[in-house]
């Protein structure tokens, strides 16, 4: 159910359920304020700060997000004004804030700082800030340091795990090991932080699928992330991997498969994770906490496979989703 309201500013922001929405995106866009071109779902009511522009790496076959956009630091004083520009218009809206765009952590720790304390101070009722960031990056970061970011305020890090299987992360050229997947998470709570670690269902192929399945949830068993997010491969237009697939290099797992895959891994997860598939891509609505819900997940798994061979038309429906953008 959507409402509008108007702040104090007297403009009008969408309100669903009660939550406010998209901050400000076109009164900020038409001041020159930068916004970050991504952000999770579920910082969908957040404020949203760019740190830095692009992604740093810019390597995985699979991504599209930020190809045509060269990595830059921002300044301090540029993020800064954009802080600025933000409270003049929205100072008691937002609740939380997302700084992007893909490893802020890349930034300095005393820059972070000093954005994390302008951020609270500018906006009074900001309960937490949240950031993308590389396993790898975590990794090799100080723990003091991501210590004094979390007291700061950093609540969350959202990180791409994709998958546990070496030879898979080596393919679709993450820049990152399995073991130093498992430093950087394991770090990452060590810091104090809650982790949201997301899984690419299909990335393995029709070839790895097993191995993609059975390393993902060893590298899960061993992080216990807060929170486990999955997603569809699904090739987009720009990325390494739709050429792949276009030249007949890469083959797309059929959605019988992923339905085994995602049965297979959360079968073998022995985690306290809350298991999220908030993600337009994916086949089915799987969420739920762990342990206390597995079973029931498991369920709704084998009732869609049951279904999907008692009436293979319902492929069709699935096969739908391959249309859809932005992964
Ligand atoms: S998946 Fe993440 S690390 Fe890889 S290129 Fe995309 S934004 Fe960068």
């Amino acid at each position: 159910m959507y409402n509008f309201i108007n702040d104090q500013q007297q403009s009008r922001i969408i309100v669903k359920n009660g939550e406010r929405m998209a901050i400000g995106r076109l009164r900020l866009k038409e001041r020159g304020y930068d916004f970050p071109p991504y952000r999770p779902p579920s910082e969908a009511y957040s404020l949203l700060l760019r740190v830095t522009r692009g992604c740093p790496w810019n390597k995985c076959l699979f991504c599209s997000m930020y190809k045509g956009i060269p990595f830059e630091r921002r300044s301090l004083q540029e993020i800064k004004g954009d802080i600025e520009v933000a409270a003049q218009l929205y100072r008691e809206v937002p609740r939380w804030a997302f700084i992007g765009d893909s490893n802020s952590l890349v930034a300095k720790t005393d820059l972070l700082l000093e954005v994390l304390s302008s951020l609270y101070e500018f906006f009074p009722h900001l309960e937490r800030v949240t950031s993308y960031a590389r396993a790898k990056t975590i990794a090799r970061k100080d723990l003091d340091e991501l210590r004094k970011l979390r007291k700061a305020g950093l609540v969350r890090l959202h990180v791409g795990l994709e998958t546990g299987d070496a030879e898979t992360l080596r393919f679709i050229r993450k820049g990152a090991t399995p073991g130093e997947m498992i430093e950087g998470g394991l770090k990452a709570k060590e810091g104090g932080f809650e982790l949201s670690l997301y899984i690419l269902l299909g990335i393995g192929g029709m070839e790895r699928w097993r191995e993609h399945a059975d390393s993902t949830v060893e590298v899960l068993n061993k992080i216990d992330p807060h929170f486990i997010r999955v997603r569809t491969l699904i090739p987009q237009p720009g990325s390494p991997l739709f050429e792949m697939r276009k030249r007949g290099e890469f083959t797309l797992s059929s959605p019988e498969l992923i339905l085994e895959e995602a049965r297979r891994i959360i079968l073998g997860l022995k985690v306290t994770s809350q298991f999220l598939s908030d993600h337009i891509s994916n086949y089915l609505p799987l969420n739920g906490e762990m342990p206390k819900d597995k079973q029931s997940i498991l369920q709704s798994l084998d009732q869609a496979l049951l279904n999907l061979r008692e009436d293979p038309s319902l492929l069709e429906d699935y096969r739908q989703k391959e249309f859809l953008r932005h992964l």
